[in-house]
């Protein structure tokens, strides 16, 4: 992002202060970073030193390993870090850290692509009338990570270690006692960058030995105790191919691609906090031998986002879907993003929400009523309204014929938005017969009920003021029909109409112009609170109610909805167009978020 007021969401003002921020006004206060050159793309020392000074004051990253679909904790992290660049005249970059070869597939990457977009951000950077796109993958930056290792093994911050991996573990000690140096820890570098190219060049067995950073073995932080940087793994890799046997490790690759792009500020989750020391140790080093531009990024951790209800890890999520608990990745019960734009999500809802939750130093779970609320607020402030009418049972107006004309339609309308006077009007018509929701009957009305029942009248809304004179039942009982009369003279927007005061207002839709319409109705995807919290089966709180498949009759307006578009269903809640399922001929329709908070009961 390079303009600081693209993508405001509307409904969010004047930004809460959060720790980050208070860090990044920081360093533009004391020009931290002002240093720096930028030499037009990621690169080692030298490239950015031949480079301008960077026109960017602060660069983030969002960078996302391509092995899943992103889910509304990557949401966190993305309106984190797209958003800070936006509004201190930065840019963040959008990085795939591929460095692990087993994992990436290029469906994920093309969904991840498609998802920043969506959430309403983009890598593209403008300065001084010169765009580029900050889009970059961890695989490119191999070349330099095997040239920083062998700096490390000349420089003598490195070795080659051939204990056995039980060994190594054995020798790390853990909390209470120091760890015992390997006996390969005092090879020469000479001998040392022999082994490591022996390793390059695939003379060696997968896990024979690994290069370790030559830190120290008694570090009270176990991460500083000789980490594992590069390790033997004949796997083929989707960008690079067959080139390379040894990868490097996610610890030692992922501060380098911060400082080969010029990051200043690499915002993680607090599972990193103790890698900080070996972050900042490495860079030091790299940076001292003048292969990496100095000051070098700073890594700031936060607390990651926990949904009540949710599960937000790639694995779990893969596994409700590949044992089909979920009808795939954009299911409108997954947490996924795609899951939630399918559910009727919109990019200012999950913005909102990301800037409403903040961000803390401390784990914490944030209600899911929370969502549910920046959906419902989004929406209720934009989207069109209709009658529709969920459990449909048939009203008869029996005097209809007599008071109107045997046959006879009147034509009713009602605003499209009661607050959006410019979204214009919607019309429909009302009859003889009218599909109410079946709720809004009963024969022996409990106590404070005050829709239909026979003896009481009820205002069919945005039509006429009708009296309840009883039903016809089936044999079982089930209510087949309501009947009553039509009040004459009373018709909402009529002079007068309001003469014949009622208590109840019912939403209904006309038999003669009624749609039939497919809606499904979702609940939470589990039962249980904090489904995976402590190690527990998540699958073993599938709420198995979660979707309920109905055939509801919708107002003859919906029949111009089109995929995606979203509806306030007076009295029901807010609903979306399935935007895979839905066709005219077929109208498919989504609750997103009900009309009030039944979440806390
Ligand atoms: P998962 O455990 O689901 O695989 P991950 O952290 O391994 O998640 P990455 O693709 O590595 O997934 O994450 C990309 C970025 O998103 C990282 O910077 C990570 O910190 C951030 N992120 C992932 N999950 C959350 C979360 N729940 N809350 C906030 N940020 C998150
Ligand atoms: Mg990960």
């Amino acid at each position: 992002m390079s303009s600081p007021d693209a993508n405001t969401p509307a409904t969010a003002s004047a930004k809460p202060s959060n720790f980050l921020r208070q860090i990044i006004e920081h360093d533009l206060a004391e020009g931290t970073y002002t240093a720096r050159r930028w030499g037009g793309s990621p690169g080692d020392a030298a490239h950015h030193a031949a480079g301008a000074s960077d026109p960017a004051k602060i660069r983030t990253r969002f960078p996302p390993e391509p092995n899943g679909y992103l889910h509304i904790g990557h949401a966190k992290s993305i309106c984190l870090n797209f958003g800070l660049a936006r509004d201190y005249g930065g840019v963040c970059h959008l990085r795939f850290d591929d460095t692990n070869p087993e994992k990436e597939d290029q469906e994920y990457v093309n969904a991840i692509i498609d998802t920043v977009h969506w959430l309403g951000f983009d890598w593209k950077a403008s300065f001084n009338g010169v765009s580029s796109t900050c889009l970059y993958q961890a695989s490119d930056y191999f070349d330099f990570m095997y040239r920083a290792a062998e700096y490390l093994i000349q420089a003598g911050h490195a070795y080659v270690d051939e204990q056995s991996a039980e060994a190594m573990r054995i020798n790390r000690g853990d909390f209470g006692a120091p760890g015992v140096d390997s006996p390969f820890r005092s090879r020469t570098p000479a001998e040392n960058l022999a082994r490591f190219r022996e390793m390059r060049d695939g003379r060696h067995e997968d896990g024979a030995m690994v290069l370790r950073a030559k830190i120290d073995m008694a570090s009270p932080n176990i991460n500083l105790r000789d980490p594992a940087i590069y390790r033997i793994r004949r796997a083929t890799h989707h960008n690079t191919g067959d080139k390379w046997c040894i990868y490097p490790m996610y610890t030692f690759a992922h501060p380098i691609e911060d400082a080969l792009e010029n990051i200043t500020h690499s915002l993680c989750t607090l599972e990193f906090e103790d890698q900080r020391p070996f972050y900042d140790w490495l860079l030091d080093r790299l940076c001292e031998g003048g292969l990496l531009q100095a000051p070098h990024p700073h890594q700031y951790e936060f607390a990651r986002l926990n949904l009540t209800y949710v599960v937000t890890s790639k694995r779990k999520l893969a596994a409700l879907v590949y044992d089909h608990k979920v009808n795939g990745w954009d299911d409108p019960r997954m947490p996924t993003i795609v899951g939630l734009r399918r559910r009727g999500y919109t990019p200012e809802a999950i913005q909102l929400f990301a800037e409403r939750i903040g961000v803390t130093k401390s784990d914490s779970w944030i209600d899911y009523s929370t969502l549910e609320g920046c959906l419902r607020e989004t929406l209720d402030v934009s989207a069109p309204r209709a009658m529709a009418v969920l459990d449909p049972v048939k009203l008869v107006l029996t005097n209809w014929d007599a008071v109107m004309g045997a046959g006879a339609l009147d034509e009713c309308s009602a605003p499209v938005h009661p607050h959006l006077p410019a979204l214009g009007r919607r019309s429909f018509k009302i009859g003889k017969e009218v599909w109410i929701d079946r709720s809004d009957f009963e024969e022996t009305p409990p106590k404070g009920f005050f829709r239909l029942f026979p003896g009481n009248k009820v205002r069919l809304k945005y039509g006429h003021v009708i009296e309840c004179t009883g039903c016809v039942k089936d044999a079982a009982g089930k209510v087949l029909e309501v009947h009553a009369t039509l009040v004459p003279d009373t018709k909402s927007g009529t002079p007068g109409s309001d003469t014949v005061k009622v208590k109840g207002v019912i939403t209904w839709v006309a038999v003669a112009d009624g749609i039939p319409a497919e809606v499904r109705l979702y609940d939470r995807l589990f039962l249980d609170a904090q489904p995976d919290a402590g190690g527990k089966e998540f699958l073993a709180s599938l709420n198995p109610n979660s979707l309920k498949v109905i055939q509801a009759v919708v107002e003859p307006s919906l029949a111009s909805a089109k995929a995606d578009d979203k509806f306030q269903f007076e009295r029901h809640g807010y609903f979306v167009a399935d935007r895979v399922d839905h066709t005219g001929g077929k109208p498919v329709f989504n609750l997103a978020v009900g009309l009030k908070d039944s979440w806390g009961k």
